[in-house]
């Protein structure tokens, strides 16, 4: 049975007493509510093991973590290191990773399996730029980001891994996708993954989709067969907006 997921990306926001405060926030809202959804934060690095220490019902998540597993690799952070400070996702291949820090879809697929050897859930993303859409190429993009990122896991690693459709052009925007539109692309996803894996990868995995989630759009998103819950910007640094993303279910 996929699991419905609300995931809060904070990226490079909140400084500890902040993040702190705001972890407590969202611990409080989102395990009052009824809704049927796993609740993730992704705080900095800096802030990981104190919000640990904060949360019992919101789950952790790092934002990122290196492709090697220890030695020389000044600034980087191990999905070991992840592990001993008490996380349990990663997010990997964030469009502004891809973007900006040059990560490929080969570096990435070092991430995953280093991630899952370490014990780590990854939460891997994936989407188009606004040319790609408009070239038509979306779903070439998207195939060869989940081929490429994936290469070499098994059905049983596929478990514990949680996909998110992101498509860059609704990232930090507020251009949001369609329903219809992440409808079809997480229908595709799916589909690739039962020719990938099997037919019980697609249906168990929870394909999440991100990109400019508010409370005002995510019900209509949440309410599509292939839409299992969203990453969430923006909209995750207030706990109040985030809490009522995860109400949308
Ligand atoms: C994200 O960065 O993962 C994201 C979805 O951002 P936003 O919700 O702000 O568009």
């Amino acid at each position: 049975m996929r699991k419905k997921i609300v995931a809060g990306n904070w990226k490079m926001n909140t400084l500890l007493k902040d993040g702190m405060e705001l972890a407590k926030a969202v611990e409080e809202q989102t395990r009052a509510s009824s809704a049927d959804a796993m609740v993730i934060i992704a705080p900095p690095f800096t802030h990981l093991s104190r919000i640990g220490d904060l949360i019992s019902h919101v789950r952790l998540a790092a934002q990122n973590c290196s492709s090697e597993a220890s030695g020389a690799y000044t600034g980087e952070v191990s999905p070991d290191m992840l592990i001993s400070a008490g996380v349990e996702y990663v997010i990997i291949g964030h469009s502004e990773r891809r973007s900006y820090y040059a990560e490929d879809n080969q570096v990435l697929n070092k991430k995953v399996k280093l991630a899952l050897e370490a014990g780590l859930k990854p939460i891997y993303c994936c989407g188009e730029v606004l040319e790609e859409r408009e070239a038509g190429k979306l779903f070439e993009v998207v195939e060869t980001q989940i081929k490429v990122g994936l290469e070499g896991l098994t059905a049983a690693d596929m478990e514990k891994v949680v996909i998110a459709y992101e498509p860059v052009w609704a990232i930090g925007t507020g251009k949001v996708a369609t329903p219809e539109q992440a409808q079809e692309m997480h229908q595709f996803i799916r589909q690739l993954l039962a020719r990938l894996f099997d037919e019980r990868v697609a249906e168990d995995i929870s394909l999440l989709y991100g990109g400019s989630c508010k409370p005002s759009n995510a019900a209509e998103l949440f309410a599509n067969p292939d839409v299992d819950g969203g990453l969430i910007g923006g909209a995750s640094l207030k706990a109040g907006d985030f809490a009522a993303i995860v109400n949308a279910f």
